[in-house]
C-alpha cells in the first residue's frame, strides 16, 4: 500500500543523530522542562524570527491556551473558518465562546476575506485564520480588518510551519508569526513532526507571551503561587530533542514537498475533471497536504478506485463544522458556507511526504489518468 507518509523513512535518513538526542535525554533523565526543551524554543524562535515560542503539550493545547491569555468573556464571538480541523473550533466552544463559522475561498481553501468582514459583531473579539494544506491565509488583508475592529489574531499555524508570508511592501515573514500569536502542532505526521504529541505558541507581544507561559503552567510564574486559572501543558524533553534535530531539515523537507507537488501538478493539469492547488502570490506553500477538486462528483469513486489498488488517498475533510452535531447548537453561522460544503463534496488528498519519489508518484498519475479515463464526465 502506498500510504499518505513515511515516518518510517524519514527517521531511518536521521536514525544516529535522533537515537543519540533521545538517549542524551534518558541518560540524563532530564524529562520535564529539560534542556532540550530550551534549546528547541531558542532555535524554534531564531528560525521563525519570532521573540516568544512557548512550547507546550499539543496544537489542539496551544489554540486553547492562545485563547485563554485574551482576557475573553463567555458569549464573545471568535471568527473561523468552516472549512479545517475540527480543533481550531472546538477549543472556542471547549471555553464557552461563541464559534462564528465563515466561508473559505474555492480555490485557495483559507478564510474568505469578505466573508470575514460580513461575520464581525459588536461581540467579535478575535479571528483564528487556519494556514490550511500549508499556505497562508490573506493575513495583510485580515490584520488589516481586525486592527480597524479591534480584534486578536491567532494564527493557526499547525499544517504551514515553514511557509514564508510575503507583504506587500515586499518583506517575508514565516507563516505563524504575523498575528498577535501563532498556535503549531508537532503531531507526527506534521511537516515538523516528533515522536508523540507535541505543540507551540509564538508572539511577539512581551505580555502576551508571559501570560501565555503562566497559562501553560497552572497559571503560575513562582511555583505555588497562582494568578490565574491555567492548564498543564508542557512538551516532552524527548520531544523537544526530537524536533531540535529535524528543525535543521525542516526547510529541505518542505522543499522536498514542493517538489513532488509540482511533479503531481504539472502531470495532473491536463486532467479536465481535476483541479490541481492553486498558488496564492503571497504565500509559499509548505504541501502538508496535496489537495485535489475533483470536478466531476466522482470524489468518491476516485477514493475508492486508489484505495482498491493500494493507494492512499483520504478526505480532509469530510463534513464542514456546521454539519458537524457537536458545533449546532454552539455555533453561529452568519453567512453562506457555498464553498465550504462544495470543497467537503469535492476534495481529496494525495500522499506527500519528505520520502516520496517519482516512480511512486508515476504509479499514482497513471492510476488516476486510468480513472479519468474510464470516467469522462
Ligand atoms: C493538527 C492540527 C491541530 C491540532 O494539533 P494536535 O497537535 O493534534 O492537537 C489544529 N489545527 C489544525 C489545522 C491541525 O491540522
Amino acid at each position: 500500500m502506498i500510504q499518505m507518509v513515511d515516518l518510517k523513512g524519514q527517521y531511518l535518513k536521521v536514525k544516529a543523530e535522533i537515537d543519540d538526542a533521545i538517549n542524551k535525554v534518558i541518560n540524563e533523565t532530564d524529562f520535564i522542562n529539560g534542556k532540550a526543551v530550551k534549546d528547541f524554543s531558542v532555535n524554534l524562535a531564531s528560525y521563525l524570527n519570532v521573540k516568544h515560542v512557548i512550547p507546550c503539550a499539543n496544537g489542539t493545547d496551544a489554540l486553547q491556551i492562545a485563547l485563554m491569555s485574551l482576557d475573553l468573556n463567555i458569549g464573545d464571538e471568535i471568527i473561523v473558518p468552516a472549512f479545517t480541523y475540527v480543533a481550531t473550533a472546538e477549543v472556542i466552544g471547549l471555553l464557552n465562546l461563541i464559534p462564528v463559522l465563515v466561508d473559505v475561498d474555492f480555490n485557495t481553501f483559507n478564510i474568505d476575506v469578505n466573508s470575514l468582514k460580513n461575520a464581525i459583531t459588536k461581540k467579535t473579539k478575535a479571528i483564528v485564520p487556519v494556514h490550511l494544506f500549508g499556505q497562508c491565509a490573506n493575513m495583510e488583508k485580515i490584520m488589516n480588518i481586525a486592527n480597524e475592529h479591534n480584534l486578536y489574531v491567532i494564527e493557526d499555524n499547525a499544517q504551514a510551519i515553514g511557509a514564508d508570508y510575503k507583504c506587500s511592501d515586499n518583506t517575508q515573514k514565516k507563516s505563524g508569526t504575523i498575528g498577535h500569536i501563532g498556535c503549531t502542532s508537532f503531531f507526527p505526521s506534521k511537516n515538523l513532526g516528533c515522536y508523540g504529541d507535541g505543540g507551540a505558541i509564538f508572539t511577539n507581544d512581551d505580555t502576551l507571551a508571559l501570560k501565555i507561559k503562566m497559562i501553560a503552567n497552572h497559571g503560575q510564574n513562582k511555583k505555588y503561587y497562582h494568578k490565574y486559572i491555567g492548564v498543564n501543558s508542557r512538551l516532552d524533553t524527548i520531544q523537544a530533542a526530537i524536533l531540535d534535530v529535524k528543525l535543521k531539515y525542516l526547510d529541505n523537507y518542505n522543499n522536498a514537498r514542493h517538489l513532488s507537488a509540482k511533479f503531481y501538478s504539472e502531470n495532473l493539469k491536463d486532467i479536465e475533471q481535476i483541479q490541481t492547488p492553486v498558488l496564492s502570490d503571497f504565500s509559499t506553500h509548505v504541501f502538508h497536504q496535496y489537495t485535489l477538486i475533483i470536478k466531476n462528483n466522482k470524489r468518491d469513486e476516485l477514493k475508492e478506485f486508489l484505495n482498491n489498488n493500494n493507494i492512499s488517498a483520504n478526505i480532509y475533510y469530510p463534513l464542514p463544522l456546521n454539519e458537524q452535531e457537536a458545533f449546532k447548537s454552539i455555533s453561529k453561522t452568519s453567512n453562506s458556507l457555498k464553498n465550504t460544503n462544495e470543497l467537503c463534496k469535492s476534495v481529496l488528498s494525495l500522499p506527500i511526504h519528505t520520502e516520496l519519489n517519482k516512480n511512486t508518484q508515476n504509479t499514482i498519475i497513471l492510476k488516476i489518468k486510468e480513472f479519468f479515463k474510464n470516467n469522462q464526465n
